[in-house]
């Protein structure tokens, strides 16, 4: 069994569980939540989604799901092997709405910083030639400034609305990060293993490719197909079915990208296409 890690609770954790049912894994839940098998060739352990990047090094699991913040605060040389695409935020260096401060050039040497990524933090001050004393916290990161334990933080956002909220003004991206799929560099020697993990990725990515994809469906005009076929490039082009008693109407079938549709239907409307259906797709492999 290849030990899979997941987020147990938090933000990214009913993203990645989502994802995996999408990709055609069963969870079959036991041992009080904390471990499941997840189809034929994968036990998933739900952990804290800060400790997966270590879990995943040291071997306590082969794969893991977690977010690309906590891979590089962790600072070890983990594999991405798929970004994800969900739990997208950026962590970021924010000062309070009254301190001047609009840009990293207005921090102050010296300047405490308050974050619960110190190692990121650091990183990311040192080669701009700017000492700042760091001030680790656990949480409630944004209440630092107002309370004089910091001078400016560096804490996730997502909208921007909570730090807005708090009375803090953005001024600079320390990184932007999605939930990612790690794994050791040196791991799955095995050939076995190595081919299991190929299958989840490719899962994996058969339903983010799927995302933003819609599955197009009308009758045509026969007649006008050279410009059904121009409208519907598809992904080898439409599909062109016969369609019992429909005389010089066929159906055309074609995979169109999600912000294409609205365009692509009053396209079709204008060549004589009926019966126009226009469905989600769960998973995509070329
Ligand atoms: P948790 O603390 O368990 O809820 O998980 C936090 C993780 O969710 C972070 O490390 C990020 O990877 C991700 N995330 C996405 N959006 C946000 C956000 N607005 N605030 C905090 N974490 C976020």
């Amino acid at each position: 069994m290849i030990r899979l890690a997941l987020p147990n609770k938090g933000r990214l954790a009913d993203g990645a569980r989502e994802l995996l049912e999408r990709a055609g894994l069963e969870f079959d839940m036991r041992d009080r939540a904390l471990q499941a098998s997840l189809g034929p060739d994968f036990t998933a352990l739900f952990v804290n989604a800060k400790d997966i990047p270590e879990f995943v090094m040291d071997g306590a699991a082969d794969v893991g799901i977690t977010g690309a913040d906590l891979v590089a605060e962790c600072g070890r040389p983990l594999r991405t092997l798929l970004d994800l695409g969900f739990g997208r935020c950026r962590l970021a260096v924010a000062a309070r709405d009254d301190s001047g401060i609009t840009s990293i050039a207005d921090v102050p040497a010296g300047a405490r910083v308050a974050t619960v990524f110190p190692n990121v933090t650091r990183r990311f001050f040192e080669p701009l030639g700017r000492a700042v004393t760091l001030v680790p916290v656990s949480g409630a990161v944004e209440i630092a400034p107002h309370i004089g334990v910091a001078d400016i933080v560096v804490d996730l956002v997502s909208t921007g609305s909570t730090l807005k909220v708090n009375g803090l003004r953005e001024v600079a991206t320390v990184l932007d990060s999605t939930a990612l799929l790690i794994a050791r560099p040196d791991a799955f020697t095995d050939a076995d293993d190595t081919a299991r993990v190929r299958e989840l990725t490719g899962a994996i990515e058969s339903v983010l490719r799927a995302q933003g994809q819609r599955y197009l469906m009308a009758n045509v005009p026969r007649a006008r197909l050279p410009e059904i076929k121009r409208i519907l490039p598809g992904i080898n082009g439409p599909t062109i079915i016969d369609v019992l008693n429909a005389g010089e109407y066929v159906a055309a079938h074609a995979v169109v990208a999600q912000r294409d549709i609205y365009r692509t239907i009053s396209q079709l409307k204008e060549v004589g296409a009926q019966g126009i259906l226009v469905t989600k797709i769960e998973r995509l492999m070329p």
